[in-house]
């Protein structure tokens, strides 16, 4: 009975993980999204312990509430801004979990096929560079690691020659298994350290990206484990995580126009420490105080809100909310501009308005957008920087030159809210501010929405 009916809720569950992504494509049904798929990795889990009795069911439940507990935990307290280093986490913890399960498969002891063999040395290897990159992109979002690239000369080819190094070992692992051990041992040591290097010459500002790979890799680790223990669940899962890491990584590269290979090894990224940002004294902003900017807003017929990663950090989505139903109340139209990185992950806009019931409909991509800026009396860009900067549009010496970006400038004003001076994320200029039709609001942009609020009731 039982080699009938798991696999054949193997099969359901999978079904269930691809239904679940397909709603996660769309906020509407996004929430339901995660419970199909959450379903569907329940019943992939139970079906697993029932087939393999892998353990006593006493030690499972002991690890089901720990695990739940902290789950719980983690998903109540982590704030949305720290989402990508959460991830990060979990990519570390799935490739760790893929690394350990290959090994103790390979460290029992029985004698291997030479694919299984095969399947665990690409399990720990891809494993341990997931678990140990992970871990560096956490610490450098964390703030516990300095996010500015960090090179040595001859940084490539020493990669180069470890990669080679472990090439050979699992070379000579398979043509030999009766001798792997310590060369497996020694592939574990060596991605562990592949996995370090790999990461810490990417600068902070593309870490986003770098984490979405290791989701990748994470998956493609669980793929290949699943090949180790035959466990069909885990191969079509990993292939699914595997897949889903390579579209998103792609997007993001596209919405900051570079390629995976710039990402990786141009070191692209910025130190704030080395080279702080020099603004020449004699350019001037002009800065309103809220109360100043009630008439052009009343005024307006049309009303476009950026929202960027700064709107994230206040929490002033809620308070967003609030002024775009004040302002509709008053005949103003008013539509958002979503980039596809503002924020720290593509979507980070869409789930953060969702959460404070801003209707999907008002809600615009960049390609949607750009041609209405020109028509629009007022732009109000909240915490956003980078991803408004008209730098990327003409000046081929900057960083972001080529990036998409909202043509915000084009508005006849441009409002935009955020604390200082400082640069985003991309730590450069931005030249919008000191443009002729850029009124800059300082302060915390959920007091300065909700001063907005006040001022116009
Ligand atoms: P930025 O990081 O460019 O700018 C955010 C701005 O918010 C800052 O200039 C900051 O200015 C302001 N800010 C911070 N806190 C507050 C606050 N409490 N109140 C008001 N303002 C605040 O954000 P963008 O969203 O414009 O751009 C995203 C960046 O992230 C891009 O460079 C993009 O390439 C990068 N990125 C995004 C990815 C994604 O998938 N979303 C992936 C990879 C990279 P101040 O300190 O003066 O307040």
């Amino acid at each position: 009975m039982q080699d009938i009916f798991i696999p054949i809720i193997y099969l359901f569950s999978a079904v269930l993980f691809i239904l679940g992504l397909r709603q996660l494509s769309h906020p509407r049904t996004a929430p339901k999204g995660n419970t199909t798929a959450a379903i569907g990795m329940l019943l992939a889990v139970t079906a697993t312990l029932l087939n393999n009795q892998i353990l006593d069911f006493q030690t499972i439940f002991i690890g089901i509430v720990i695990g739940s507990a902290i789950g719980a935990v983690l998903a109540k307290r982590v704030e949305m801004t720290s989402m990508p280093q959460l991830v990060a986490l979990f990519n570390g913890f799935g490739g760790s979990a893929s690394l350990l399960v290959a090994a103790a498969e390979f460290y029992k002891g029985e004698p291997l096929l030479v694919f299984t063999l095969a399947t665990i040395i690409l399990s720990v290897l891809i494993g341990a560079i997931t678990f140990s990159g992970s871990l560096v992109a956490f610490s450098k979002l964390q703030g516990i690691m300095r996010g500015a690239p960090i090179k040595f000369s001859g940084q490539h080819s020493f990669n180069g020659l470890l990669t080679g190094v472990v090439v050979l070992l699992a070379v000579y692992a398979v043509l030999d298994p009766a001798q792997a051990s310590n060369a497996v041992l020694a592939i574990i040591v060596i991605a562990l350290l592949l996995g370090i290097l790999f990461v810490i010459p990417i600068g902070g500002a593309d870490m986003p990206v770098v984490i979405s790979m290791l989701n990748s890799f994470s998956g493609l680790a669980a793929c290949s484990t699943g090949f180790v223990i035959q466990n069909d669940a885990l191969i079509i899962s990993g292939s699914l995580v595997g897949a889903s890491g390579i579209i998103l990584t792609d997007i993001m590269c596209k919405g900051m126009n570079r390629t995976i290979w710039n990402v990786l090894f141009a070191g692209v990224g910025y130190d704030a420490e080395a080279s702080p940002l020099e603004v020449d004294p004699m350019k001037t902003v002009k800065s309103y105080e809220p109360g100043d900017t009630v008439v052009i807003f009343e005024n307006a017929k049309q009303i476009i809100i950026v929202p960027g990663y700064g709107l994230a950090v206040a929490q002033a989505q809620y308070m967003v909310h609030e002024l775009q139903e004040l302002l509709e109340g008053k005949g103003v139209i008013v539509k958002y501009a979503i980039h596809p990185v503002a924020g720290r992950m593509p979507g980070h806009m869409n789930v953060l308005l969702a959460e404070a019931n801003v209707p999907y409909d008002s809600l615009y991509d960049l390609d949607q957008i750009n041609p209405e800026f020109e028509e629009t009396d007022v732009t109000l860009v909240i915490g956003a920087n980078d991803v408004v900067n008209p730098a990327a549009r003409h000046d081929t010496n900057s960083p972001i030159f080529g990036m998409p970006i909202l043509d915000v400038d084009k508005s006849q004003t441009v409002f935009v809210l955020k604390r200082s001076m400082n640069p985003g994320f991309a730590g450069i200029e931005n030249e919008l501010f000191y443009n002729d039709n850029t009124i800059m609001i300082f302060g915390d942009a959920k007091d300065t929405v909700s001063k907005l609020v006040s001022e116009l009731k």
